[in-house]
């Protein structure tokens, strides 16, 4: 079933990560999953780079590293709905929520949807740290080199930024 025409739909922005198991597979997967739901069409797929596990003490060599990536997608989904889908295939990853910022086979999160701004707990957005990980910054100036984080300014200065800084 279709929900409405998709093409008309809104733009949103998730990012995917995965650091045990099969991650390749589970991203490629996760992907295929999120384009195959009713109301979203996936309209561009970054490459999938590897970066460092994120804890909240700061970046950790010793944790298994990720797979990130970025997809752009238009949906006639509502916000929260979204973020259902996106729970819902990464519970199909068996992800189970124990740690906080813990290993994880799969992490979708919902980075921008259509400018909004959201400071709901159950649903931020723009995703509140979107702007200082590079591993979501970076793909997602590959799939859209005009891409604004809605609040702070042009992604590829906030990753300008994010390398000075480094
Ligand atoms: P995490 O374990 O870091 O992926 O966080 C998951 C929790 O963050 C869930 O309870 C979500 O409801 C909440 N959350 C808030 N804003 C967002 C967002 N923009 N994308 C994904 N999850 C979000």
């Amino acid at each position: 079933m279709i929900v409405g025409d998709v093409a008309a739909g809104r733009p949103a922005v998730v990012a995917f990560g995965a650091n045990l198991g099969d991650r390749r597979a589970t991203v490629l997967a996760a992907v295929r999953e999120l384009a195959g739901e009713d109301g979203v069409e996936v309209t561009a797929v970054s490459d999938v780079v590897e970066s460092v596990a994120v804890k909240p003490a700061g970046e950790d060599p010793a944790a298994p590293a990720y797979l990130n990536g970025v997809v752009l997608l238009r949906t006639t989904l509502a916000p929260v709905e979204l973020l259902v889908v996106l729970n819902r295939i990464e519970d199909a990853h068996g992800r189970v929520r124990i740690e906080r910022w813990g290993d994880r086979t799969l992490d979708l999160d919902l980075i921008d949807y259509d400018g909004e701004v959201s400071d709901d707990p159950r649903l931020t957005l723009p995703h509140p740290h979107a702007v200082e990980r590079d591993f979501v910054l970076r793909p997602w100036l590959q799939v859209d080199g005009e891409a604004t984080l809605t609040g702070r300014g042009r992604v590829a200065d906030l990753l300008a930024a994010l390398e000075a800084g480094r």
